[in-house]
């Protein structure tokens, strides 16, 4: 009963709309404070009371509480408001099933459907048992943020500002994606202690070049060994990737340094510190070989997460999606990393994604599917209902 109370309350054109209006406001990452408003109005709209966390002047989480009615577990929807740049991505429009436009999958439609689920249980009179949170942040795309708005959430859910047992990122595929790997960007540096030397003068034997080659080639003999060992059921093998090989400054003079910087990424259970000392024990060898200095720095690393399938929060988005879509969700693990990973070493809340799709995210057409918005919204509704649990009406 009140199941059917929940769907019929989705309103597929209101959730349209809201994302066409998101989208139509310009929010690349650090100029997000016209979006921050926007949205908070919307949530005002929906009859949430906002509390307003400044991260930068005029750049805003907003975080509402839908209070629950007895001690069930609390639930925390979670998405970014922030853009990459707009590029040639085509301005904000509604066709047919479809709204375009830059931020409409990533992630502003998922914004718009959760607002949408939230607007449902409180317009059907669904009285839920425990809390349901809706959170926004700002400083998620671009390095600039410094991913400054995550991780004022995470400050705030420490310090009891806001609440939540488990945190649903409405962001992704309509599947379950449970687990990341762990990742960095590294830069393995060989310097010569000889200084330049006109080439002539140099063996080529002796010449430090020569060592970043043969680096090379070990750093594709260790790919060959992580393929051979463990591999996660969803996610496969752990990767080392190279990006960047850098060094030398004049054809005809031996280089005072050459770097090589790349991405590595692991599995559940190994940490940064590991990987960055495996690293080093990896180039040791040909550094020494070279007589040359070795250096191996780490950036940007994030730890694995791993949200089991079982968990009570992931089998009710599961059974959520079953009931809308009529089919099971697909369980996914992915290679690259997102908020989760930052949320679940900072707060230790298990953390997964489910979005209403991703395909077009970051594309230079961009745009999502009504039909999947609408999917999307009744999925958070039903979710928080079976997870927080409902107040039965008599
Ligand atoms: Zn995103």
């Amino acid at each position: 009963m009140q199941t059917k109370k929940l769907m019929a309350a989705i309103d597929r054109e209101w959730v349209a709309e809201r994302t066409r209006e998101l989208v139509d406001i310009y929010s690349v990452t650090m100029a997000e404070a016209e979006v921050c408003q926007a949205y908070e109005a919307m949530m005002r709209e929906v009859g949430l009371e906002v509390d307003v966390r400044e991260v930068t002047p005029g750049r805003n989480n907003l975080y509402a509480r839908i209070a629950g009615r007895g001690d069930g577990p609390a639930l925390m929807l979670n998405g970014h408001l922030d853009t990459i740049p707009v590029g040639s991505c085509p301005p904000a429009r509604r066709e047919g099933n479809r709204v375009y436009g830059r931020g409409t999958t990533d992630m502003k439609g998922g914004m718009a459907a959760a607002l949408a689920a939230v607007k449902a249980l409180l317009e059907s009179g669904v009285e839920l048992q425990g809390d349901l949170w809706l959170t926004a942040i700002v400083g998620h795309e671009e390095v600039e943020a410094q991913k400054d708005g995550p991780l004022a959430l995470i400050a705030d859910r420490n310090s009891g500002r806001i609440g939540g047992d488990r945190i649903l990122i409405v962001e992704g595929r309509d599947a379950l994606w449970v687990m990341s790997m762990g990742s960095m960007v590294f830069t393995i540096t060989l310097e010569s202690a000889a200084g330049g030397k006109h080439t002539q003068y140099v063996p080529f034997a002796e010449n430090p070049i020569r060592f970043v080659g043969a680096l090379i080639e070990r750093i594709h003999q260790n790919q060959l060994e992580l393929d051979a060992g463990e591999a996660h059921a969803l996610a496969g093998a752990e990767r080392i990737d190279l990006g960047i090989v850098a060094g030398g400054d004049y054809f005809n003079r031996t280089p005072l340094s050459c770097s090589l910087t790349g991405t590595r990424r692991w599995l559940p259970g190994r940490s940064a510190p590991q990987v960055l000392a495996e690293l080093e024990e990896l180039a040791r060898p040909l550094a020494a070989a070279g007589g040359l200095g070795l250096r191996v720095e780490m950036e940007h690393e994030r730890e694995p997460f791993e949200t089991p399938a079982d968990d009570a929060a992931v089998q009710a988005v599961g059974r959520a999606h079953e009931q809308v879509v009529g089919q099971e969700a697909e369980l996914v693990g992915l290679r690259i990393v997102g908020d989760a990973n930052l949320y679940v070493h900072g707060t230790e809340l298990p953390t997964f994604y489910y979005g209403p799709s991703n395909e077009t995210a970051h594309a230079d057409v961009e745009w999502v599917e009504v039909d999947r918005l609408e999917k999307a919204a009744q999925v958070y509704a039903l979710a928080a209902a079976d997870y927080c649990g409902v107040v039965s009406p008599d």
